[in-house]
């Protein structure tokens, strides 16, 4: 691969526009993997990562959510990270973490995901092309987990949901699974929501209740499975809404509630919509600050379980892509994107998804 210019939309400071800045690509030097961005999902995360609403390592390439085509193999990598054969311009979808197999997570827990030195270097702004993909191109070095995504399978499809797909099949993993006829809500309506109501839907949950807004998410959750909405522009109060689920429930409440809203405020309304002998899957708080009064007796007079689950391993990933390919034709999963952004626009990206106009938008370099 001879050595050529990629540009990269780069987060210097929060709270300030994101510059583009171009560097160097080389060619892949043994058991790394170069490619081409295809498509880059924008994620609430990269959002909190804008407003400064989590730290920045400094200058930062934004971006986990990365479709690319194969530029560059180096040498020694003919396969996935299961096995598939791997050829120059296969489509691949990356886990963007290099986990250093010599931590406590990684060996003791068993659990990549939290590795200690899995994630630093990744994101930097630095002289090599990022593992990031607000990128051109963007650099896997070797190590990092990344699968085939089969020629049947839309990229939209893949990305729909983003980094919240793995992260679901992780909470649901957790969870326990979610049973034949089981009720379910879901408070929240954006990817990570939506995410969980169709995994809901397979699992083949007999209720399935979403509280959230704005309309548009609401829609595309009733064409995922949703079986009954709570409009939160409509149902404005916490009261008003466990009663409605209250209401829809035999006054029971649903035997699985999975917070995917994001708000802290979720959490203390949702202790009180879970039946007893129910679980309660924490998913969208991640690094979400602040503090929330709960009635802690609802955990003990109900027989409440509360699961929490953070980020997801490389399994999930691949587990992402099947679930794609399995339902893209019954589920209008491609439709989830509802909004495509240049490289060079990758601030009105972020804005957009802050204003939550979107279902889900993408960065598409090239556009
Ligand atoms: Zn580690
Ligand atoms: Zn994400």
């Amino acid at each position: 691969m001879p050595d050529r210019m990629s540009k990269r939309a780069v987060l210097v400071q929060a709270n300030q526009p994101v510059e583009i800045w171009q560097h160097p690509v080389s060619a892949a030097q043994a058991g790394e993997v170069v490619v081409r961005v295809l498509m880059s999902g924008v994620c609430g995360t990269d959002v909190h990562f804008w407003r400064g609403e989590v730290d920045l390592p400094g200058p930062m390439v934004l971006g986990h959510e990365g479709i690319g085509a194969v530029e560059d193999l180096g040498e020694g990598v003919t396969t996935d990270f299961a096995g598939a054969p791997l050829s120059i311009g296969d489509r691949i979808y990356w886990v963007p973490l290099s986990p250093c197999h010599r931590c406590h997570y990684c060996t003791v827990e068993k659990d990549l995901s939290l590795c200690e030195n899995g994630m630093a270097e990744l994101f930097r702004a630095a002289d090599r092309p990022p593992s990031a993909c607000y990128s051109e191109y963007s650099w896997l070095p070797a190590g990092m987990p990344f699968y085939r995504i089969p020629d049947d399978t839309p990229s939209e499809a893949v990305i729909a949901f983003g980094c919240a797909m793995p992260t679901m099949l992780q909470g649901i993993e957790r969870l326990g699974g979610i049973n034949i006829n089981q009720t379910v809500v879901v408070q929240g309506c954006g990817p990570v929501g939506l995410a969980a109501v169709l995994l809901a839907k397979l699992s083949g949950a007999r209720q399935i209740i979403v509280i959230g807004a704005p309309e548009r998410r609401l829609a595309m959750a009733a064409r995922l499975g949703a079986t009954d909405i709570i409009n939160m522009e409509e149902v404005s109060t916490a009261e008003e809404r466990v009663q409605r689920v209250l209401d829809l429930t035999q006054g029971r409440g649903a035997e699985v509630v999975i917070e995917a809203a994001g708000v802290v405020a979720a959490f203390g309304e949702g202790l009180k919509i879970v039946a007893k002998n129910g679980r309660y899957l924490v998913v969208g708080l991640w690094s979400a600050p602040g503090t929330v009064a709960i009635e802690p007796r609802y955990i003990n007079n109900n027989n409440l379980r509360i699961i929490g689950t953070a980020l997801y391993q490389p399994e999930h990933l691949y587990g992402a892509i099947q679930v794609a390919q399995k339902n893209h034709r019954e589920f209008p999963l491609a439709e989830a994107v509802t909004h495509r952004f240049s490289l060079e626009d990758s601030q009105k990206a972020l804005e957009a998804v802050a204003r939550l106009e979107t279902v889900k938008a993408v960065i598409i370099p090239g556009l």
